[in-house]
């Protein structure tokens, strides 16, 4: 696990010191005006944490917490303002602009362990929810919901940059028969390493896997083409089939496959997310009745 960092930015060397020796535990990084602590605040690994004092010689923490909090880099990281200025007024702005705390000076070292160690950890609590409002719980994919933001953002992101996009849908073969044969926990554990092998035939962070149905998956592939896409669908129906999972009870194998359907949207098409969709769940029914095991796609 990373080290967590917390990113100090005061004017005056004397507070640094003392804050930093308050905050030992942590990997402890310090700027002295508004301008480095905006630059420092974008160095990765990015600060966990950020105490920013008001009162600095160029950008006050105002401004600079503004454009912290306007900036997708590093919008999600706690600021904490310390300062001398403890009237309701100034606090009150400070939290407007999206500071999550108020440490007045002189701060007590206790207090300011506290809130550091408070807010460190309502962000872990937010990211790890962030994570499991994303996350298929059976097989760690992503679930149905972050898939059906993606292929919106990415539709729109294809149309605008004029790029390739295209859509792998996936269903393994006589899944029901595989549960009804060998129970669930074992169709389970099936549909675990079925999502292992489409992790492992993705090589891109871009790319999207997803399962959005009970033993229906789907990879979405953005600024890839048809020829792309359909060679990704066919390692990983190798990959599926390499598990060599018995499957006594399939008509197709003796062993788990499955079918694939691929459809690409060219940089000009504008047809958009629902066609891709469509055009894809066409091509897997194709492969389903030209006899499962395959990858279908237009060319
Ligand atoms: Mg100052």
């Amino acid at each position: 696990m990373q080290p967590t960092t917390i990113l100090i930015v005061d004017d005056e060397p004397a507070n640094i010191e003392v804050l930093a020796a308050v905050l030992e535990h942590y990997d402890v990084r310090f700027a002295l005006t508004g301008r480095e602590g905006l630059l420092r605040a974008r160095f990765a690994p990015l600060p966990d944490l950020i105490l920013l004092d008001v009162m600095l010689p160029d950008l006050d923490g105002y401004a600079v917490c503004s454009e912290l909090k306007g900036d997708p880099t590093t919008a999600e990281i706690p600021v904490i303002f310390v300062t001398a200025l403890s009237d309701p007024r100034s606090e009150a702005r400070g939290l407007e602009i999206g500071a999550v705390d108020y440490i007045s000076k002189p701060f007590s070292p206790a207090i300011v362990r506290a809130r550091v160690r408070n807010h460190l950890e309502i962000k872990r609590s937010r990211a790890l929810l962030q994570k499991l409002a994303v996350t298929d719980s059976l097989t760690g994919l992503y679930n149905r919901r972050h898939f059906d933001q993606a292929i919106e953002y990415e539709a729109h992101r294809h149309l605008r940059r004029e790029l390739p996009l295209s859509l792998v849908l996936l269903d393994v073969d006589h899944f029901k028969r595989y549960n009804d044969f060998y129970g669930h926990p074992a169709g389970d554990d099936c549909l675990r390493r079925v999502a292992a092998a489409i992790a492992s035939a993705l090589k891109r962070p871009a790319d999207v896997a997803a399962r959005i149905g009970g033993e229906e998956f789907a990879c979405l592939l953005p600024e890839t083409d048809q020829v792309g896409a359909l060679a990704v669908a066919e390692l990983i129906r190798e990959a599926i089939s390499a598990l060599a999972i018995p499957h006594a009870s399939s008509e197709v194998s003796d062993i788990v496959t499955a079918s694939l359907g691929v459809a690409s949207l060219a940089g000009s098409d504008q047809s958009g997310a629902a066609r891709l969709c469509q055009l894809a769940d066409t091509n897997l029914y194709r492969a389903k009745s030209n006899g499962r095991n395959r990858v279908e796609g237009n060319g």
